[in-house]
This record gives C-alpha cells, structure tokens and sequence, in this order.
C-alpha cells in the first residue's frame, strides 16, 4: 500500500458540501431567521477563499470576520449583495478605508460611533455598520448607558446607516445555564433603543436554543464546521474536516527501552512504534502526548511519549506486519475520531484544534 504526497506531510481534506449542507440545516432550524457565516480565521483555519463563496452558492449573503483586512481580501470572492461585517470594530485609522470599500464596521464603543458618524457625515450615501451592545459578556460592544448615549446622539445623526444591532452570548453552549435568559432580556431591552436595526443575538449555540433566540440574523461559525456545539438539539451537524498524517518510519521498542523527549513513553513490553510526520508546530496539541491517538480503520492506536515538533510516535504492535509501511497514512480527524473527541483529549475545545491547523499540510478541498 503506498500513498505518495508532493510533501510528505499531513493532509487535511476539507469537505465543502458538508460545510454547505450544515449552513441548510442551521437555515433550517432558525428559519424565517437568515444564517449569516462567520469566516473569521480564515474560516476557522479552513480557508475563507473556498468556504466563503461556497457559502454564497448555497445563498448566505452576510458575513462576519475579525479584521478589516479579512474582509477587504473576501469581498472580491462574494457576490456584490453580500455583506461584511468585521467583528473587531473600527480600528483608528481605517475609517475612510472601510467606508469607501463598503465594509460594515460594527461599532464597539462610543468613541468608534463618533468616528463612524464623523466619516458617514462626508459622504453622499449612508455606508451600512452595525452596533454592538454588551449585554452581559463584558467583551466588546457598548454598555447599557453608552447605547442610551449612542441612541440620543444618533437620533440626531441622519444616514448613520446602522442596519443590525447585535449582541455575543457568553454561554450560549450550555441551554441550562441561567445567563442565556439574562442576556436575552437586556438584549431585548437595549435593543429597543434602535427600533430601525435587524437584530441578531445568537451564534452556533444561540441557534439551537429556542426561537426566541434567532431574532433576524444568526451568525454560525463552528456549527458550519462541524463541531456540534451541543448533541442533543437534534440538529445533524455533518463532519467537514478528515486529518491524516504519514507514517514515517516504523520500529520495534525493546522492553524497558524509552521513547521520545523526556523518555515519557517507554513500556515493560515489546512494541511495534510507528512515528508519524505531524507534531505541535502542525497545531497537533502537546497535550496529547501519552493520552491522545490516531486510527487505521477502526483500530485505535494510542499516542505514546510526548508529541514532538514535528513528529509524533503511536503504538501499532496490534497492527498486521504487512500493513505497516512507511506513507501509510493514519487518520487523526475524520469518522473513528471526531473533532470534539480530539478537543476533548487535548483539554481545549474544537475551535482551537481547527485555527491552529498548520500551514504545512496539503490541504484538499472537495465537492
Ligand atoms: C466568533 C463569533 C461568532 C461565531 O461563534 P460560533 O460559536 O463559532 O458559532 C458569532 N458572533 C460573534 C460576535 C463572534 O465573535
């Protein structure tokens, strides 16, 4: 069995119709609601320049990214009605740039209202932002006297061309927990005070809480990406991501004899060893050493020693002799290990697994 790659290294197969079929179940679930993409980190490490305008193929028009320069390099890619947002706000300095190129800020503070206002009030036509309002989080966005102030100082302010007024949930991933109705009722409240506004309040994990908190635009991320944010809202979120990386060289540990950095992974047992060209400069977790694993077929193979920089070591003494062979790719990410279950091992969430995704795989994408 032989599998060649330009690189030798990893490869990471990212499945573009699975990412479109979970944007029509979301659309789904929180329909009359629109579900905007949130593409920032290059779509989650997954490549915005594919997954963006696969996206608006299958009709999502509203984006949302970190940073100016995300949206000013994706907004050639996206039909001329789509619309970006960048998340991070009005950087000083940027003002004319986002207006000119219509980008959508979405203010964050007073101080990026005013700017905003000042840059709107030069130009003919109203260039569209959006406003975000804390409402419990305290990460960005006004707080419930500087929206008071925004609302009064607007109101005087024609063409400030504030189209959405949004707020993040901060435990949105848990249904149970008490602060999702808190901040639903302080998002309602505040957002009274911008009666002209869409509203949006949800992302992944907002969606598949009830309707009352889809509002007029959910902004998914990690769900189009196929990490369920939660199992039982009976919502199928298909796999998008299948992860492998090579065996690089194979061979047998002696009893007693040690393994890797810091000869963590020694054994009282012969074993057979496959050292595989991925490790932590890949976005492969260190965490994973002597607890994480990688699969051939159905069989689990367990991570032993620590995981190198670029190299990690599996036990596969209960692999047959003639399937071992140096090229043979074992599968890190894909359907005998999910995304979740690597989050899980490494003590981090699938978020992190996926933005950290190295730049030195072949990364394919499909359909
Ligand atoms: C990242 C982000 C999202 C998307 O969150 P997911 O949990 O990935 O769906 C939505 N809204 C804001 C403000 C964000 O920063």
């Amino acid at each position: 069995m032989q599998h060649q790659d330009a690189g030798g290294g990893a490869r990471l197969t990212i499945d573009l119709e699975a990412i479109r079929a979970n944007y029509r179940a979301l659309a789904a679930v929180v329909a009359p609601a629109p579900v905007g993409a949130v593409i920032k980190a290059d779509a989650y490490g997954l490549g915005a320049a594919r997954v963006a305008p696969s996206l608006a193929e299958a009709g999502c028009r509203t984006f949302f990214v970190a940073m100016l320069d995300e949206a000013l390099a994706l907004q050639p890619l996206l039909p001329a009605d789509a619309r970006l947002y960048v998340l991070n706000g009005l950087a000083p300095g940027t003002e004319a740039e986002c207006a000119a190129a219509g980008i959508a800020p979405v203010l964050n503070s007073l101080a990026q209202v005013r700017r905003w206002q000042d840059v709107v009030a030069q130009r003919r036509e109203p260039v569209a932002a959006a406003l975000q309002i804390d409402t419990g989080m305290s990460r960005l966005g006004l707080s419930a006297g500087e929206a008071d102030v925004a609302a009064r100082e607007m109101a005087g302010a024609a063409g400030m061309g504030i189209d959405l007024v949004m707020s993040h949930l901060a435990c949105a991933d848990d249904p149970a927990d008490p602060s999702n109705q808190r901040q639903l009722e302080a998002f309602r409240r505040l957002s009274a005070l911008f009666p002209n506004a869409r509203l949006s309040l949800a992302n992944s994990g907002g969606a598949l809480l009830d309707a009352r908190f889809h509002f007029a635009l959910v902004r998914a991320g990690i769900a189009l990406y196929g990490a369920p944010p939660i199992s039982a809202a009976g919502v199928t979120i298909a796999l998008t991501v299948q992860l492998s990386a090579p065996i690089i060289q194979v061979r047998t540990i002696a009893a007693g004899d040690g393994l890797g950095y810091g000869l963590t992974g020694g054994a009282d047992h012969e074993r057979q060893v496959a050292i595989l060209g991925i490790g932590y400069a890949d976005g492969w977790p260190r965490q994973l050493g002597n607890t994480g694993a990688a699969y051939h077929r159905r069989v689990r193979l367990p991570i032993v020693g620590r995981v190198s920089m670029d190299s990690l070591a599996v036990d596969v003494t209960m692999l047959a002799e003639e399937v071992l062979c140096e090229g043979l790719h074992l599968e890190l990410i894909g359907p005998n290990q999910s995304l979740d279950q690597v989050a899980r091992d490494a003590g981090t969430i699938p978020y992190e697994i996926l933005t950290r995704l190295g730049r030195r795989f072949s990364r394919t994408w499909v359909n």
